[in-house]
């Protein structure tokens, strides 16, 4: 195979985990804004929850209000009805006094309805309070599992960066330039290994004299699938052709080879 391949294979070692590296940090800023969702829902949970006590106080303020003013005018027509000359207008009053006592008393139904329903309102507006700080202490300790994480991924990405900047030393520019057309046209891979006489890159059958050139030191020349365009290198063994039978078939001695 050309002498520049084992670079190159190792350049594309490398830049498989670049690119995973780059994917895990671009996914961070997603990753915190998810996880300030989390406070964003338990803040609205609890102002929700307040809102709603918030009515229910004006409610109750409403109704003590009503209930006095009932009460009081209830007092005036009892203190009226002493003062009344006809049994007509006696009557009257004494139906006054009925409704506003009726009134009274629903408005004190209402009144405990309310109540009731505050405590239950006073209860959740605790939960929520205690939903929130639970996400605020998760949420911060996301945030910095995160940016640690960040922290981490950007000292490995420059490390394998450097490495890169190593291992693209030696090979050629002409090659450099060949091996970065095809990675750009194929998702970061430049390279297919050749197995079991086919292309792993794509699935297709390799030529059995193309494995043969790509086994053989001597040779300089850059084999590439001829269906999906990719570099092939080869880990095997070359299968010694068999004269007789002519089968292409590896033999099991070709697992020795790293
Ligand atoms: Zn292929």
């Amino acid at each position: 195979m050309h002498p520049a391949i084992p670079h190159l294979i190792e350049l594309q070692r490398v830049d498989h985990q670049i690119a995973l590296l780059r994917a895990e940090l671009d996914s961070f800023p997603k990753r915190i804004v998810e996880a300030d969702a989390k406070l964003k829902g338990a803040r609205a949970e609890l102002a929700a929850v307040k809102e709603t006590q918030t009515q229910g106080i004006a409610e109750r303020k409403k109704l003590e209000f009503e209930v006095q003013q009932w009460k009081d005018r209830a007092r005036k027509y009892r203190d009226q009805s002493g003062a009344v000359k006809t049994n007509e207008s006696f009557k009257a009053l004494q139906h006054e006094i009925a409704n506003a006592d009726a009134e009274v008393a629903k408005a004190e139904d209402r009144q405990l309805e309310v109540m009731m329903t505050s405590e239950d309102l006073d209860r959740r507006v605790r939960l929520a309070e205690s939903r929130l700080k639970e996400a605020e202490q998760t949420v911060a300790a996301e945030r910095k599992e995160i940016h640690a994480q960040g922290t981490e991924k950007k000292k490995q990405l420059e490390v394998v960066l450097a490495e890169r900047e190593r291992i693209i030393v030696p090979v050629p520019e002409d090659l450099r330039e060949l091996y970065a057309r095809i990675a750009k046209r194929h998702n970061g891979t430049a390279m297919a290994e050749a197995r079991d006489g086919q292309c792993r890159g794509c699935g297709m059958r390799v030529l059995p004299h193309i494995l043969q050139e790509l086994r053989t030191e001597t040779n300089e020349e850059v084999f590439r699938c001829e269906s999906c365009g990719l570099i092939l290198y080869t880990l095997e063994p070359i299968p010694v052709a068999n004269p007789a039978g002519g089968s292409m078939n590896a033999s099991s001695a070709a697992s020795t080879n790293h």
